[in-house]
């Protein structure tokens, strides 16, 4: 039996329960969950914002250790410690070779075709193929990048979603260029890791735009150089004020909320890049302008899992983090167990924490 976190009535309080899992198949790998961060896809499933369904095993963001594997897994062997990545990655499909494996054919089919099992033999999918708040997993070797590291789980697993994500769009997606001037819309996990990746890319000016008093202060420890208070005025005319007239040369959008990626594209110099990052609502559109994005050669991308190749770039991020490029240490706020995660949301809606971590195993 394996105690995990379901989410069974969207909208209500999540439950642990006693689950099983189903025989190991031959691509299939057992993990015991070292660490889980708490993201807030994990709190739009459960409230039925986006990606919802039930019941479901919540959690997409973790890190572990291989306790078994199929007779033919190739990618891992027991006792590796693995980052489990939600989106999974062939390697030999059409999205993958041409270096866009967060596309990848597969990653679809089998994020959604793993399950957990009740007593009487019904199925409870597991979010993203993974259901990283349970103490195992068991997973298709494809969802999951092993990596040699001393680094605590707690670190590993945020490289998962919400590092990968927030850095990825700024490394892998913009491709933010060293002296350039950057704004982050939105300064959660996600944000302060964008904020991160444009730091390690060498960007001059790093402006944190968030309501909050506190995590425009904390967005200053993880690089920022300048922040910026909606209700100081319109966001783009302060911007572009405070970048000479111009406009910055890269806005990242990490709320998902439509007004906000339009401030964004407002607050970009000429051939600037905006950069939807967030997750909106399923059915969320938005105006753009096409004088400006035509005249002005502005750009506007998305950015899904910052790009990132995984099997190259997790690795990657370990090494920035090990060598004290990327702190993932102060990004954790709390520690907590399977029972804690409806506390967990309640802090992340109060926007109280960064990252929640689920021990799940203690
Ligand atoms: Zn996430
Ligand atoms: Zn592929």
């Amino acid at each position: 039996m394996v105690r995990a976190v379901v989410c069974n009535n969207i909208g209500e309080p999540v439950s642990v329960e006693n689950l099983s899992l189903p025989p190991l198949g031959p691509h299939d790998v057992l993990v015991r969950t070292d660490a889980a961060g708490v993201c807030h896809t994990d709190l739009s499933a459960a409230k039925g914002l986006t990606l919802s369904q039930a019941p479901i095993v919540l959690g997409h963001e973790g890190a572990g250790t291989v306790l078994e594997i199929g007779k033919n897994v190739t990618r891992c062997k027991p006792g590796d410690r693995v980052i489990m990545s939600w989106a999974p990655q062939c390697g030999v499909c059409y999205h993958c070779v041409r270096h866009e494996a967060q596309h990848c054919d597969e990653s679809w089919g089998i994020r959604s075709s793993r399950h957990a099992l009740r007593n009487d033999g019904a199925k409870v999918p597991t979010m993203a193929g993974l259901g990283t708040f349970a103490e195992m997993m068991q997973v298709n070797e494809l969802s999951l990048v092993a990596v040699k590291s001393e680094l605590p789980a707690e670190q590993l697993a945020m490289i998962g979603c919400g590092v990968t994500t927030g850095v990825g769009a700024a490394l892998w997606t913009a491709e933010v260029k060293p002296g350039s001037t950057v704004a982050v819309f939105g300064c959660g996990g996600v944000g302060l890791s964008v904020i991160q990746g444009a730091r390690i890319a060498g960007a001059m000016r790093i402006f944190a735009v968030d309501t909050l008093a506190s995590k425009r202060e904390l967005a200053m420890k993880f690089g920022a150089t300048d922040a910026i208070d909606p209700a100081q005025g319109d966001v783009a005319q302060q911007l572009i004020a405070a970048t000479g007239g111009r406009g910055v040369d890269y806005a990242f959008e990490v709320v998902g909320i439509p007004e906000l990626l339009l401030t964004a594209f407002n607050s970009l110099r000429k051939h600037g890049t905006a950069v939807a990052v967030g997750m909106p609502k399923a059915d969320a559109t938005v105006s753009i302008p096409i004088v400006p994005l035509f005249i002005q050669e502005k750009r506007l991308v998305g950015s899904f899992y910052g790009s990132a190749q995984v099997r190259e770039h997790f690795p990657l991020l370990v090494q920035l983090a090990e060598r004290g490029r990327l702190d993932l240490a102060s990004m954790i706020s709390k520690r907590i167990g399977l029972e804690d995660v409806n506390a967990a949301f309640d802090a992340m809606k109060a926007g109280e924490v960064v990252r929640s971590v689920v021990l799940p195993n203690g």
